[in-house]
């Protein structure tokens, strides 16, 4: 089996002249952030550096003199940040890479950094965060940060012909599928017919600021269910989708949706869009692996996770890279070997915990499309058809997933009580049967 051991030597860090002047604030998430690269060096270019965040202290000593820390502590929390980092790239390319499929996925590149550059990066960064943002900060321990390929910034090399502009996509399409797990209970059948995103819904937003989008669509295969999936992504974002014209993001209009008056030819884009996503396996192999690897949902994962950690196969501590690389290797050599059972699989508790969980990395990764340069010529002549563009041909473009790092399997309980809340919000607004709505996926399109 192949381990990550094994695999050191090819993520080694390399060493770029790293200025941190050369670098801009892009964006940050939960657990990262993003630079992207505006020098003028050559071997840079088109590249965003990822940098770990943690938890700002309340401690106030965080500014205490470097000599009043330990120095075998200072050098143990930087080699572990270093192996975090070598880690997540190793579980996005391994773990993940094989279950969607290794085109989609960017290559990582690890970079060694110096303090001085994450310090004069975290003050350039710091007006430019969202405060909802601040409580954490880039972790000024980390010395390995990863490149990665910028998907959204557009360089100044390629001359662009007047009228002509590159397109950037980014959306969360979250789960693809309705849960057919035997382990549901009676009580939360309404988990069968209304998929999690419709049903969450209600608990995160107000009836203003719900929108129609229903995964199921976006997953289907489906011309119409696609397009109709990626209008009312634009008609009501809510952060599932993310339009960037010419690097520049596209803020939202009044009513919660894409600004359409600032994206050119946006009902040939629509159309594209769903277009691209139609002509790509990504959708239906993620939405399908999302589901063969939650065969037990939620409600039967958990047990199997408290008796894990009760005989001691799971522990506090998070699993290690090998743990994972072993659980998606046993996962795909069984289903190679014909699956057994699909739905009652003959697995171990702690293979079935790991398993759970990278359906949870697979369920909220981000897709981004970029199109090269738009509107195409082809769209170009078929303006007057706008909308009816079926026919015509796909214009230069790229697809990839991001954010696809392993999450914390200490959060289990937290995800079962969530799931709860979700169920129970969306039984309370919506108590009669006959009026919720009815996620369905199609007969046989699961056999991707
Ligand atoms: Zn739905």
């Amino acid at each position: 089996m192949q381990t990550a051991t094994a695999h050191a030597s090819m993520y080694q860090p390399a060493s770029f002249d790293m200025q941190a002047g050369d670098w801009v604030y892009r964006g940050e998430g939960n657990a990262n952030i993003l630079f992207a690269y505006i020098g003028e060096g050559s071997e840079l270019p088109g590249q965003l550096l990822r940098l770990t965040k943690r938890g700002v202290p309340q401690n106030t000593d965080i500014n205490a003199d470097d000599s009043d820390t330990d120095d075998s502590s200072f050098n143990k929390e930087q080699e572990k940040l270093s192996l975090q980092a070598h880690n997540n790239v190793v579980f996005t390319k391994e773990v993940i890479g094989p279950l969607i499929g290794a085109d989609y996925i960017l290559q990582h590149q690890l970079v060694y950094l110096s303090s001085k550059f994450i310090e004069q990066l975290s003050l350039a960064a710091e007006p430019l965060r969202p405060s909802s943002r601040t409580h954490k900060q880039i972790d000024p321990m980390q010395r390995v940060g990863a490149l990665v390929r910028d998907m959204i910034n557009v360089l100044e090399l390629t001359p662009k012909q007047p009228g002509e502009h590159t397109i950037a996509i980014e959306i969360k399409p979250k789960w693809g599928f309705v849960p057919s797990s035997k382990y549901i209970s009676q009580a939360n059948s309404v988990k069968h017919r209304v998929c999690r995103h419709c049903m969450h819904q209600y608990l995160k937003h107000d009836k203003d600021s719900m929108s129609e989008y229903c995964p199921i669509d976006l997953f289907s295969n489906n011309c119409t269910r696609v397009k109709h999936a990626v209008d009312c992504l634009f008609d009501v974002s809510n952060d599932r989708l993310r339009v960037f014209v010419d690097g520049t993001h596209i803020a939202g209009d009044e009513n919660g949706g894409i600004d359409v008056a600032k994206v050119p030819h946006s009902q040939q884009l629509k159309q594209t869009i769903a277009d691209i996503i139609l002509a790509e396996k990504l959708l239906p192999r993620l939405g399908s692996v999302q589901n063969r690897l939650d065969v037990f949902d939620i409600e039967g994962l958990f047990p199997r996770y408290k008796r894990a950690l009760e005989a001691g196969v799971l522990t506090e501590k998070e699993p290690s890279i090998d743990d994972w690389l072993e659980a998606a290797a046993r996962f795909r050599q069984r289903e190679e070997q014909g699956g057994s059972n699909v739905n009652a699989p003959v697995v171990d508790d702690k293979q079935a915990a790991l398993e759970f969980m990278i359906s949870v990395t697979l369920k909220d990764v981000s897709v981004l499309i970029r199109i090269e340069s738009w509107p195409s010529a082809s769209k170009s002549e078929s303006e007057s058809a706008e909308g009816d563009s079926s026919s015509a041909k796909l214009p230069e473009y790229h697809i990839a997933v991001i954010d696809a790092d392993a999450k914390k399997l200490a959060k289990v309980p937290k995800y079962l009580k969530n799931d709860q809340e979700i169920v129970d919000r969306y039984l309370e607004t919506n108590p009669n049967v006959a009026q919720q709505k009815a996620c369905c996926e199609q007969q046989g399109e699961k056999d991707i």
